[in-house]
């Protein structure tokens, strides 16, 4: 009788559990769905705010827009400090070409370029030498003064793969890879002939009177390109598009020398502290356990980061928006981190863990964000031997529609430097990624001039807001702690050395101003 009444009660309080699960479940879905903010967020974020390189005033602006934001929420949040860095800020590029006829060119300088110092320059375009060697390169190198010097290869198609794979036959497909890849490799020799790399080539350049430096890091996509840092310390260095460095390409190669004009603005700050965004919602039953939620929020600035990490950095904001209606008083602590300076090595992330041995410890569950606009498909259980228990609880209360084509791996391995959850999983942190779906981010958005607000999928966006506050609301309402027990990893096949796991790595709290 007493055991029937003992077996009564537990199937009760399980499902008055599972009621409460269901309830707050339906009003994540109703709140994310009936009232969504993703839309303004993303507005004010890519369009209003733009690019969010590190050292920039609108890194800065970034942070301030997000601990004010979170204050409209009633959600406490702070900037803390982690580092310093080399302050910059881009200004307007004006590329025109003024002979042999006149076309404005698309390009921009690169992240950290010097500009041309409020002046507009002139001057004749002319390709990297190819030479003997070093010795005949010093020779060369006097006649680059006052000149714009190309150093990229010259792509011979603007067509991406899947076009040729779609229109092109066997033999002309096959053709245009073979010498793709001849001109590749033979451009691989004309820079090593030159005695210097990719870095320090510029440098020569510049040194040497050249009145600019012009790269084409074309991303393989229809005018797309990849936009990273500068190493030119006195002159700028532009990229252009694919179909104007060719143009000015094949002038010089028939013999016509074009001539450019160039207005690049951009100012040095001095250096700047940089911050991560952290936000919390208290825990009230546990308030020393920690939720997190993670995106780095810095960007590349070729375009507006809008898929690496705007996406992430809406998803997680929008969570914590929802979780701060639904559930304010949450059984654990949940907290958001908003990483500045992923893009450099997860230097944010690698700080905060440093910085905060009373929350590592006692980190439940952490899941970030990093790789585009998708839906979630992919949740690795990253090599905790236990995470297929406790992720397999929380993920059984999201509806089907949420999850219908996520794929888990457990008990997984742990993952490498991919992004800031790797900063947690080297500390020992059950940290996961939400893995989501490609939409050709790789060639065109990723660190691209072409990651934009317009590329964002919204449905998706809130698709993951909703996966990501249910998770978060079942690590907080879990019974247990997590375990952190990790497998053993299998012998290296090559080395014979027994598997490692990845080791804690110090983050540069000093950049870019050597
Ligand atoms: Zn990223």
């Amino acid at each position: 009788m007493i055991r029937i009444l003992i077996v009564c009660l537990l199937l009760s309080s399980t499902a008055v559990a599972q009621h409460k699960d269901s309830v707050m479940v339906r009003r994540i879905i109703e709140e994310a769905t009936g009232n969504s903010q993703l839309k303004k967020l993303g507005q004010e974020l890519m369009d209003g705010i733009g690019p969010r390189l590190v050292g920039t005033p609108e890194m800065q602006q970034a942070h301030d827009w997000a601990v004010a934001k979170y204050g409209t929420w009633g959600i406490t949040a702070r900037n803390e400090k982690w580092g310093e860095w080399r302050g910059w800020q881009r200004g307007a590029t004006h590329i025109d070409m003024i002979h042999p006829r006149v076309k404005s060119l698309e390009g921009t300088q690169l992240a950290w370029s010097p500009g041309t110092k409020g002046k507009v320059v002139t001057g004749d375009v002319v390709i990297l030498a190819d030479v003997a060697d070093s010795i005949a390169f010093q020779q060369w190198l006097p006649s680059v003064k006052g000149k714009f010097v190309l150093i990229s290869m010259n792509q011979p198609t603007g067509r991406p793969d899947y076009n040729w794979d779609e229109f092109g036959t066997k033999e002309s497909i096959e053709k245009m890879k073979k010498e793709r890849s001849e001109i590749t490799d033979a451009w691989t020799k004309r820079i090593s002939k030159t005695g210097y790399n990719a870095r320090t080539l510029p440098v020569a350049l510049e040194n040497a009177g050249a009145a600019g430096v012009i790269i084409c890091n074309w991303s393989r996509g229809f005018g797309v390109n990849k936009i990273f840092g500068a190493n030119t310390k006195k002159v700028p260095t532009l990229d252009l598009s694919l179909e104007d460095y060719g143009l000015l390409y094949r002038l010089i190669e028939n013999g016509v020398a074009p001539k450019l004009s160039v207005r690049s603005d951009s100012k040095e700050l001095g250096v700047v502290p940089t911050y991560n965004t952290v936000a919390e919602i208290k825990g009230t039953e546990k308030p020393n356990e920690y939720v997190m939620l993670s995106a780095h929020f810095d960007s590349w600035d070729g375009g507006t980061g809008a898929t690496d990490n705007g996406t992430g950095t809406l998803v997680m904001m929008e969570a914590m928006r929802i979780l701060k209606l639904v559930y304010p008083n949450p059984k654990r602590t949940i907290l958001v981190g908003h990483w500045g300076s992923e893009e450099q090595g997860l230097n944010g992330s690698r700080a905060f863990v440093e910085d905060h041995p009373e929350i590592v410890p006692n980190i439940q569950a952490l899941f970030n964000q990093d790789n585009g606009t998708g839906r979630v498909v992919n949740i690795s259980g990253q090599g905790f031997l236990h995470a297929y228990d406790y992720i397999g609880r929380w993920l059984s209360r999201v509806p089907n529609k949420y999850k219908q084509e996520l794929e888990t791996r457990f008990p997984g391995a742990p993952g490498g430097g991919g992004s800031d959850y790797a900063s947690f999983v080297a500390a020992g942190v059950p940290a996961f990624s939400l893995s989501s779906l490609g939409w050709s981010y790789g060639n065109y958005t990723w660190h691209t001039n072409r990651d934009t607000y317009d590329k964002i999928v919204f449905d998706d966006v809130q698709n993951n807001a909703i996966l990501t506050a249910i998770l978060i609301y079942m690590a907080c309402e879990d019974e247990n702690k997590t375990s952190r027990e990790r497998i053993v990893l299998p012998v290296n096949q090559r080395t014979g050395e027994p598997g490692k796991w990845p080791a804690q790595t110090k983050p540069t709290r000093r950049g870019g101003l050597d």
